[in-house]
């Protein structure tokens, strides 16, 4: 044997693995341990130079959980969830990365993990049942099972604004923040949005800047955080019985909060009183369980209407300008939109320094050299902040190509909207998983444990088809099918689909409008262990080719 082939055989067997995971977030991080008990070889690919995902890019001021850091952190690991300790309700990005960096370094699992490589695509070569992953940097990776653990909110959405490139000054996208933190004392600052990154940006950046104007197109609900230190002594009895609160938190429907009252009955049985106490206790506590106030907020719009009337009433309290308080008072239905928790983020706008500017009717023109343009005005800045969110769901996953069976496009397969068995798999692309893909509760849900949830069926998944020398899974085009009308259907018996939300794709220009995720975590995870105990239903096992 040459030199050279006995070198390119070590190579290959050096890019051989039994699974090759897309991401170093929460997601990829939790997969790579579980396929490590499995004793199987798993790489992770990351295209960032630190693990951590969301928590990673989004360095941006303000940057928060609005999960409570009891809830927003794994469970697999009592250990580890008796040992660290959180210092705030609600955890910021700092502490959040700091967390899943220790994770990595308690578990080890740098040594898998491949920093600064982007995936560019992924194949599936039906002979060999194996898929070939290619990264930017022309290196190509086989595997039998490939993970998509690409993030639900990792695409970042930057619009295609006349002149962009024109602005002589810094842009920045809180999706995409600098490692060194950003200095706007004295500086006059644009942003544009008006979602959850820009209520919790913009009250620090409203502190530092000599002006900051706002570019509101539609206004959000936001309720206040109450976020502050947590008590040692909270935190101590909620690790006494850690692992009863977990599970009831996967009892709740949003899989967080259990310790709060979740009621069931309609807001429209209540008095106007009661109805009234009940939010302004909700507003007291603090942050996302507001919507726990009663049962139908979420299905019936006079229910709703009422929650809506509440927030606009407490905007108009807080904002001294009554012009200001209408623009920024919301008319869509409360949560439909996904709630935001701030602080100090309607107050903000009693700041001499900060300006909002309502573009609902006028879109922004153009970017200029100077600033933007808009309402027939020239604003000029030294620099603007882009808080436009994300091509979310689908976005990370087609900026890959990925082909399954007859050299499919996955791009090409959902262009009328994604098509997916549990959010988990897709008909024609066997042994491809995407961990918290459309067609799963993920981003309605505190999505740690929709995380672990989807990880460890993909593991046990795994294990039952190495047990049962099966070579593959692969959902069948009726369980999809029946999955995608399924999923369509419960969100059409919500108010979810009544306004122009990311969860839809409405916020990027040409998206199918689609509803992407699924209503409902308790019965989606019986129905992920119901197909499981019933043999997989839905899906193909293909045989092992022996010999
Ligand atoms: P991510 O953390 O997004 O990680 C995906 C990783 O994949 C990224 O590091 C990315 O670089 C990498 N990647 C993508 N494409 C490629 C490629 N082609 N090649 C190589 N690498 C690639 N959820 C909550 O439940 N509660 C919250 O309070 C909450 N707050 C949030 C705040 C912000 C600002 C944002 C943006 C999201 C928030 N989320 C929240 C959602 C959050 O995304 C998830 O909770 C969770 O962090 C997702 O983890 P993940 O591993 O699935 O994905
Ligand atoms: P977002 O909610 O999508 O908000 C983007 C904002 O940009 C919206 O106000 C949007 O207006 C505006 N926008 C988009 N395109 C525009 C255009 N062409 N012209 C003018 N305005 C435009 O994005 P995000 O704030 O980054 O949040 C995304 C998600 O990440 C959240 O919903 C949440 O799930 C998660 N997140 C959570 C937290 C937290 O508190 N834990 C913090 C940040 C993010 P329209 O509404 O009109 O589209």
């Amino acid at each position: 044997m040459s030199e050279s082939t006995s070198e390119s055989r070590a190579n290959d067997s050096a890019r051989d693995f039994d699974a090759v995971i897309v991401g170093a977030g929460f997601a990829g991080l939790y997969m790579l341990h579980r396929f490590r008990e499995l004793g199987m070889r798993a790489r992770v690919l990351e295209a960032a130079d630190g693990v951590g995902g969301t928590w990673y890019w989004n360095r941006y001021p303000g940057a928060r959980c609005d999960v409570e850091s009891m809830e927003y952190s794994y469970q697999f690991s009592d250990e580890l969830q008796q040992d660290w300790e959180w210092t705030e309700r609600y955890a910021s990005q700092p502490e959040i990365l700091k967390y899943i960096n220790h994770v990595a370094d308690r578990f080890d699992l740098r040594p898998d993990i491949q920093l600064n490589t982007r995936v560019r695509s992924a194949n599936y070569d039906e002979d060999a049942t194996r898929w070939a992953i290619e990264t930017e940097n022309e290196e190509v990776l086989n595997a039998r099972f490939c993970i998509m653990a690409t993030g639900c909110l990792s695409s970042t959405n930057l619009p295609k604004f006349k002149g962009l490139d024109d602005f002589k000054g810094p842009t920045y996208h809180t999706g995409q923040w600098p490692h060194a933190g950003v200095d706007f004392t004295g500086q006059r600052v644009g942003i544009i949005g008006t979602g959850s990154s820009a209520v919790q940006a913009i009250p620090i950046i409203a502190e530092q800047a000599a002006q900051l104007t706002v570019f509101q197109r539609t206004p959000n609900y936001s309720i206040p955080a109450q976020n502050g230190p947590l008590p040692k002594a909270d935190q101590q009895a909620i690790k006494a019985e850690y692992r009863h609160f977990r599970e009831s938190n996967n009892e709740m429907p949003f899989a967080f909060g259990s310790k709060y009252h979740l009621r069931e009955d309609s807001a429209l049985d209540s008095t106007i009183e009661e109805r009234n106490d009940e939010y302004e206790q909700r507003w007291a506590t603090g942050g996302l369980p507001f919507l726990f106030a009663f049962g139908d907020l979420l299905f019936n719009m006079d229910a709703n209407k009422t929650a809506g009337e509440f927030i606009r009433r407490k905007i108009h309290e807080i904002v001294n300008d009554k012009a200001v308080a209408e623009i920024l008072s919301p008319k869509q239905v409360v949560g439909c939109k996904r709630l935001c928790a701030d602080t100090n983020y309607y107050e903000t706008y009693n700041r001499s320094n900060v300006t909002l500017i309502d573009i609902s009717e006028d879109p922004i023109e153009c970017i200029t050299t100077e600033g933007l343009r808009a309402k027939g005005q020239d604003f000029e800045f030294d620099c603007i902040v882009f808080a436009t969110g994300f091509d979310a769901m689908t976005g990370a996953l087609f900026n890959i190509d990925i082909r399954g069976r007859d050299k499919l496009a996955l791009r090409e397969k959902w262009s009328a909207g994604p098509r997916t068995y549990l959010g988990l798999t897709t008909a024609g692309f066997p042994n491809f998983f995407t961990i918290s893909g459309p067609g799963s509760p993920s981003v309605l849900t505190n999505m740690l444990p929709s995380i672990e949830q989807h990880v460890d069926w993909i593991a046990e998944c795994v294990a039952y088809l190495n047990d049962n020398d099966y070579a593959y899974i692969e959902a069948s085009t009726e369980a999809e099918q029946g999955w995608v009308d399924h999923v369509n259907s419960v969100a059409d018996s919500t108010l979810y689909p009544t306004c122009n939300s990311w969860y839809l794709g409405a916020n990027v220009p040409g998206k199918p409008r689609v509803f992407m995720p699924y209503v409902g975590f308790p019965p989606y995870v019986e129905k992920c262990n119901e197909i499981v105990a019933n043999g997989y239903e839905g899906f193909e096992l293909g045989a092992t080719v022996t010999g």
